[in-house]
């Protein structure tokens, strides 16, 4: 197979009208960046802010062609634009960029962790549904590019978000709203985005997806501390976050550099959970503490933030997860999910004293 090269690509798309002084998208200077790896391709366009959502059908002529070359296995291209919120006061350091607009989504909390594997996902998804049998309209978005993992978990696989040419609708399942940068990226594939592309399509989902009103968004953080996971959470106006976090020290370690970076643009911790926190086994009721135990609470009580809660290994949670229908969902009443369910009502409660702290106090 021949590979497709830079120019190749940008002839292509040369071949896209801007729709505006009869100049192609090239020529407006509107392509940021161009990324190839093995036959994918990820294109980022920057558009002026005021065309937004008109500029879908450019967007989608412009992967399709990009697509049709030779040695062209995927083609995903992405629209972005540098939007100013003029009611946005200016930030003094010049690093922190203006929150996005999310007008209908009441709270929107990260769940994030130092580094992967430790069961972030896991965790996000089940809170998700445990948040939702409370009567909350949820939505849930899987914002880890480096490892999408909704699709599989809620049974979406194969699914797309359907799109009538200017808004795209989210995935709908066990009675909340999804997206997934998976519905764009097929899991398999390496992930060839550059830093402001994730931000690009992360931004795109966010913006441009028919949301609806929504009580709470829980928000999939891609994981660790690097430039996309800070960009996130300057960008997206985050209530709180939550620490998933494996007791052992070296995912503490981790957990902690990703606590100090939300301290450091000042996104609320709403606590730190412990996963894998032990294993009891179902036959015998012997405990076990496979990964140590009890690092996470510590880690909490040191740095004074809040302790939600210990959820032990348990081989249901990862076969429902496996199975594409999370253990809440799969069996409301089981001890795990009962787990589940009360760190949810921890977080509704931090979420609350939060208000609480941010409310003028009134001195008579
Ligand atoms: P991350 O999002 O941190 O990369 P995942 O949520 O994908 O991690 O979890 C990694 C693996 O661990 C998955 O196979 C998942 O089913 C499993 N897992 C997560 N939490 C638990 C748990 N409490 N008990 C058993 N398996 C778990």
């Amino acid at each position: 197979m021949t590979n497709v090269t830079q120019s190749q690509i940008k002839e292509a798309l040369e071949r896209v009208d801007s729709t505006i002084e009869n100049k192609n998208i090239v020529a407006q200077g509107w392509i940021k960046d161009i990324a190839i790896k093995d036959g994918h391709v990820a294109i980022c366009i920057e558009v002026p802010p005021e065309l937004g959502q008109k500029l879908e059908p450019i967007r989608e002529k412009a992967e399709n062609l990009v697509h049709q070359l030779e040695g062209v296995i995927s083609s995903t291209v992405v629209l972005t634009s540098e939007t100013e919120n003029p009611e946005t006061p200016k930030a003094t350091n010049k690093n922190i960029k203006t929150k996005l607009a999310l007008p209908n989504i009441k709270t929107l909390i990260a769940v994030a962790s130092g580094k992967g594997g430790v069961g972030k996902s896991t965790t996000a998804a089940n809170l998700a549904l445990s948040l939702s049998a409370k009567g909350l309209k949820v939505a849930l978005f899987d914002a880890d590019i480096y490892g999408p993992s909704m699709p599989r978990m809620l049974a979406l696989s194969k699914e797309k978000p359907h799109s009538d040419g200017t808004k795209i609708y989210p995935v709908e399942k066990y009675g909340i709203k999804v997206m997934s940068i998976g519905f764009l990226v097929p899991e398999d594939k390496p992930v060839v985005w550059r830093g402001p592309m994730v931000m690009g399509a992360l931004e795109q989902m966010l913006n441009d997806v028919e949301w609806g009103s929504i009580d709470t968004m829980i928000i999939d953080m891609p994981p660790g501390t690097g430039d996309t996971q800070l960009t996130m959470s300057q960008r997206v106006p985050l209530t709180g976050v939550v620490i998933v976090s494996t007791p052992q020290d070296i995912a503490l370690i981790d957990a902690r550099k990703g606590l100090n970076m939300f301290k450091q643009v000042e996104v609320p911790i709403l606590g730190i959970i412990e996963n894998m926190s032990y294993y009891q086994c179902p036959s015998c009721g012997n405990r076990e503490e496979i990964f140590s135990h009890g690092g996470a609470r510590a880690t909490a009580d040191e740095l004074n933030v809040p302790f939600l809660g210990e959820l032990p290994l348990d081989i249901k949670v990862r076969e429902n997860s496996d199975n594409g229908t999370p253990i809440v969902n799969a069996d409301p009443n089981c001890i795990q999910s009962q787990r589940y369910k009360t760190i949810a009502d921890k977080i509704l409660l931090q979420l609350e004293n939060q208000k609480k702290k941010a409310a003028p106090k009134i001195s008579v």
